[in-house]
């Protein structure tokens, strides 16, 4: 096969082009700015969608998938490069958890799920402030230091020969014969042979809709923030009414995040940060002591359900897309780049292609 070029290098373009790599195809990926420092770094890495039973089974399937190939992901890479991604089995807890749908969806996607008393929370998390109402525990729920992760994924795609364009936006296509012949970029026009992936995140709705069939994907923005705390303060995933913390082995807790429709927007305001630092100290009290060392925004992929498109186009052969995975991409980015590297190989894909597909609608 003739050279893969990927469009993005957040998480879902980069772990793209490891997967086609591991599997002998040569592949390059065109970064408008610099690799991974979108979407891909301003989350959380929680490896759990929040309330999971809340999501379509096209996201589910993909979840737990990828949830598995994890530590061996990270420990390849890890292997590879001598950069540790972190990948922590913390679990989840959640203290305004749904049991009735909980249990279901555990039924369902064989997880574990286990009911906490508030003693028993408190005994588990003493740093929360005191609850009520029994909490809902997913003991195997992980997380992973996403900035690390990313930088051992550039790292082994680099090591393994892939090149890597940064500063180069893609702004057009040059389309002949049903295929895509030329990228338009700042350095001119880049010819490509061989097959074009779109993985532009949040950007990739706008970069496609010039070639007439748009995919759903759209930026939805995301506050965080973070804290320096002692290591040990907390040890699971905290999640209470959409709020979250996560505490990292040096003791940074991240905290977020918020959900903004606005647009291409990524200011992180004052007012918000407040807002997120009040959440914060209700859910930790000793944090109104630990310093703020960071407030950021990233603007997620966003799609309807937040099942992402993992698709050829419809009416241009070799141009294919992996965008949308809205708030779980660092979750389903493994088992989204499998599905595109097995599809875009003709080669049987373990998942059912077919939640996936270009949307009906836009054809
Ligand atoms: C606050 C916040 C918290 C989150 N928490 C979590 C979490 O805990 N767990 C989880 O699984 N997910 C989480 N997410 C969601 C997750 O971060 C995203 O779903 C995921 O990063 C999307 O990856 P991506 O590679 O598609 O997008 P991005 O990381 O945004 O990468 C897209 C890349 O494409 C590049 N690009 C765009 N246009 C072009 C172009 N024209 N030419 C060349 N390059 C281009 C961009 O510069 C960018 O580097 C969170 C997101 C946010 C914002």
């Amino acid at each position: 096969m003739q050279t893969v070029t990927v469009i993005g290098g957040g998480i879902v373009g980069l772990t793209t082009a490891w997967a086609l790599s591991k599997a002998g195809v040569a592949v390059r990926v065109l970064e408008r700015g610099a690799v991974g420092r979108e979407a891909s770094w301003a989350g959380g890495g929680i490896l759990c969608p929040l309330y999971p039973w809340r999501y379509p089974d096209a996201v589910q399937a993909l979840a737990w998938r990828a949830a598995a190939a994890y530590p061996e992901l990270a420990t390849r890479l890890a292997a590879i490069t001598g950069v540790d991604s972190e990948w922590t089995a913390s679990g989840l807890l959640i203290l305004d958890g749904e049991p009735a749908a909980a249990a279901a969806w555990a039924q369902r996607w064989a997880q574990r799920v286990v009911a906490c008393a508030p003693d028993e929370v408190a005994r588990l998390e003493p740093a929360l402030a005191s609850t009520a109402g029994t909490a809902l525990r997913l003991p195997d729920m992980a997380q992973v230091r996403n900035p690390r992760l990313l930088r051992a994924l550039r790292q082994a795609l680099v090591q393994r020969g892939v090149e890597i364009r940064e500063h180069c936006a893609v702004s057009g296509f040059d389309v002949a014969s049903g295929r895509v012949t030329s990228l338009h970029t700042p350095q001119g026009r880049l010819p490509v042979t061989g097959p074009v992936v779109v993985a532009a995140g949040a950007w990739s709705g706008a970069l496609l809709a010039e070639l007439g069939a748009p995919v759903p994907v759209a930026p939805v923005k995301g506050q965080m923030l973070l804290f320096e705390a002692s290591p040990g303060l907390i040890g699971h995933v905290l999640l209470r009414a959409d709020r979250y913390a996560i505490a990292r082995r040096d003791g940074h807790i991240l905290f977020g995040s918020t959900v903004e429709q606005a647009g291409f927007d990524k200011t992180a305001d004052p007012a918000t940060g407040e807002r997120l630092r009040a959440d914060a100290v209700a859910l930790i009290p000793a944090l109104a002591r630990a310093r703020l060392a960071g407030h950021w925004a990233g603007l997620r992929p966003g799609s309807p359900a937040g099942v992402p498109v993992i698709a050829p186009h419809p009416a241009i052969s070799g141009l294919w897309v992996n965008a949308g995975h809205f708030r779980n991409g660092v979750l389903l980015a493994p088992a989204a780049a499998e599905l595109l590297a097995d599809l875009l190989r003709e080669r049987v894909p373990a998942l059912d292609p077919a939640p996936y597909a270009w949307p009906e609608s836009t054809r």
